[in-house]
């Protein structure tokens, strides 16, 4: 194990991707229990790792198997650069976990030929190929070739553009055979109306058509991924005997319950319990649970983590969260719109254990759960910062250049480099303690009334809430932020981010369409229009380069403020049209030539814009009896030798 003073977090960097690992601070000191009770929750982590992959598109698995039977057993050269394209392609797809970019949706370009791809598959050992019975390999490679090179099959896992059928152009795998109006059809009539407690209709299924019927295939123990899901229950059984509390065993046997069923009733009612439990030093999600990937925004992706609370970090959210009521009191919103409570807010900062699912390699920075509306009213949320996977990101990201080519003047790359890390986190904290957890719908509004929308403008409504409070007086008086500067240093970030530098993200000529990014260009967008008669954030060309000049803080602030508000309205009155023109106006589109600039400039700085993590491996040791004594870990350096080991252990489907 390596000492945290020599601990190096970067593992590996290729195309867009950098690699990283994450550091388990303090775990050698958690309790026995405590450790087996991670150990367990870790396995049910990883045990779902097909389920995903699958989701997001239905020959990913298929493709996989092949690419690790190629890695693993091709005799030819792999000096060749066709071989070393294809060993990049590879690494891209595990990454992504299938043959879609994580982030912008669009399908992998192969950098070799498809007459490469037929000798690879001859030159692999021919009983380690995914052959269905009689299938020759020469089938495979003629199944498969137009699945990975024709441009025009399965390009988006998911499209959301309006005016197409979302659906039939997404190639993400929550529907088979069936059109965006069949389906829209068939959940209408399920919805039933004014229920205060709604189910989550359509979360956990595949919708097809049997018979020319429209049916669900639900996601259970014995249905739809029976198979992997069956080895969760058993890792969370394994699990319930190591809990920490009785009502962690209660709140993990309805879990259980649920997987067998595929019950929805019983997914809320296992989130009210876990919802409850803020009391357990170790904590997880597991399950299937955000919509991102369905361009209806019904389905939920599997995902699942392990985490143990970071005592120390977690004095700063004590503080916000006891000063929830307020913030809601004190916040810009429509009186009618505030919670006359807020309840059972529960902030804290974790540590990350392990990822899975859709939260590795590329993890979450805060989590804020559950996520059905009226849970998070009557029951409260958990709400969550993930304090070693942020320091991660944050250790990798000093002294790279970054600032020195982005930041305006050299006041504002002071300010960051002082301020930048911590004003980060209270904005995170913000953001996910008290800006999701604020205000209410109107009496009767649909929880999906913003449709395709409704991600980013809940994303926006949270950052709005952060940027609104964080230059409040009263967070110097909570004594959370030294001076006001390091409130600006906030304002700095956001808007460099949202009006020049997030772009980096995307190819040239496309639009935005990740829902965190249309928020935040949504945002910075419209305050920069609104503050235009004032001049009150600038944008300036200084030697053929763009900057962004933030003239006036507290007119900003105001701004802010307003947005919140109209936002909040268009949630709470479920005012789709609004909402659509606040994302679609100021949230999709990037000018050309400023895009051709910003690309410009960071490639020079050679860094890669997406970063994902391996996991650490957590290692079981036994007495000669057989009772686990301890739990090490064990830091691991080899990307591609973490994916080939999942590949080997954890493939049930
Ligand atoms: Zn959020």
């Amino acid at each position: 194990m390596e000492s945290p003073d020599d601990f190096k977090y970067f593992v590996e960097q290729f195309d867009d991707i950098q690699v990283l690992k994450y550091k388990l601070p303090g775990f050698e000191t958690l309790s026995l229990q405590q450790k087996e009770y991670i150990y367990y929750l870790s396995q049910a982590s990883l045990a779902g790792r097909d389920i995903l992959w699958d989701q997001n598109f239905r020959y990913n698995l298929l493709i996989r198997k092949t690419l690790e039977a190629i890695i693993t057993s091709y005799s030819g050269d792999k000096e060749t650069p066709d071989y070393k394209a294809f060993l990049l392609y590879a690494k891209k797809v595990l990454f992504a976990n299938g043959i879609h970019h994580h982030y912008s949706n669009d399908k992998f370009k192969p950098g070799f030929n498809i007459g490469f791809f037929a000798r690879l598959i001859n030159g692999t050992e021919y009983g380690k190929l995914p052959l269905e019975k009689g299938q020759s390999s020469d089938q495979l490679i003629a199944f498969l070739t137009p699945i990975l090179f024709d441009e025009r099959l399965f390009a988006r896992k998911v499209e959301q553009k309006t005016g197409v059928d979302m659906i039939a152009e997404s190639a993400s795998n929550f529907y088979e055979g069936v059109k965006q109006n069949e389906v829209e059809e068939f959940y209408a009539g399920k919805i039933i109306p004014d229920d205060p407690h709604p189910i989550s209709i359509g979360l956990n299924s595949k919708v097809v058509k049997v018979n020319g019927k429209v049916t669900e295939e639900v996601y259970k123990s014995g249905g739809k991924y029976g198979a992997a899901i069956n080895k969760i229950i058993q890792w969370l059984e394994n699990a319930i005997i190591a809990a920490e509390t009785d009502k962690q065993k209660d709140e993990l046997i309805i879990l259980i319950e649920y997987y067998k069923t595929g019950d929805l009733k019983k997914w809320d009612e296992y989130n009210i319990a876990w919802a409850r439990n803020t009391a357990p030093m170790v904590d997880y999600i597991n399950g299937f649970i955000e919509n991102y990937e369905d361009p209806l925004g019904m389905k939920a992706t599997w995902e699942a983590i392990v985490d143990y609370t970071d005592f120390e970090a977690t004095r700063r959210t004590r503080i916000i969260t006891a000063n929830a009521q307020w913030f809601e009191d004190n916040s810009p919103i429509q009186p009618q719109y505030r919670k006359e409570k807020v309840t059972g807010i529960a902030a804290k900062v974790i540590n990350i254990a392990m990822l899975g699912g859709d939260c590795y390699p590329v993890s979450p920075l805060g989590i804020n759960l559950p996520n059905a509306d009226w849970i998070r009213k009557e029951v409260g949320s958990k709400s969550v910062t993930l304090a070693n996977i942020a320091e991660a990101h944050d250790i990798t990201s000093q002294g790279n250049g970054f600032l020195e080519e982005f930041a305006y003047d050299q006041a504002e790359a002071d300010r960051i480099k002082k301020f930048g890390s911590l004003s980060d986190a209270l904005h995170t904290d913000l953001h996910e303690c008290v800006g999701h957890a604020s205000g209410k719908l109107a009496p009767g509004t649909d929880p999906n009334a913003l449709k395709n929308y409704a991600s980013s403008l809940e994303e926006a409504r949270a950052d709005l809430f952060a940027l609104y409070f964080i230059m409040d007086k009263k967070i110097l008086e909570l004594g959370l932020l030294p001076d006001e500067d390091a409130a600006k240093a906030s304002y700095d970030t956001y808007l460099r981010n949202g009006l020049l530098t997030q772009v980096v993200r995307i190819k040239p000529g496309k639009d935005i369409e990740e829902a965190h990014m249309r928020n935040r260009s949504a945002i910075a967008h419209w305050v920069y229009e609104k503050g235009r008669p004032e001049n009150i954030v600038e944008l300036i060309r200084k030697e053929e380069k763009s900057y962004v000049r933030i003239n006036d803080y507290l007119k900003l602030r105001n701004l802010f403020g307003e947005l919140l508000r109209e936002i909040q309205r268009v949630k709470s009155e479920g005012d789709y049209e609004t909402g659509k023109r606040l994302i679609e106006n100021f949230g999709v589109k990037i000018d050309p030539d400023l895009h051709a600039e910003i690309l410009a400039r960071y490639k020079r700085l050679n860094l890669a814009p997406y970063t994902g993590f391996v996991n650490p491996k957590l290692i079981p040791i036994y007495n000669p009896e057989g009772e686990m004594t301890d739990v090490e870990v064990e830091y691991v350096n080899d990307y591609l030798g973490q994916m080939l080991e999942y590949g080997r252990n954890y493939s049930f489907l």
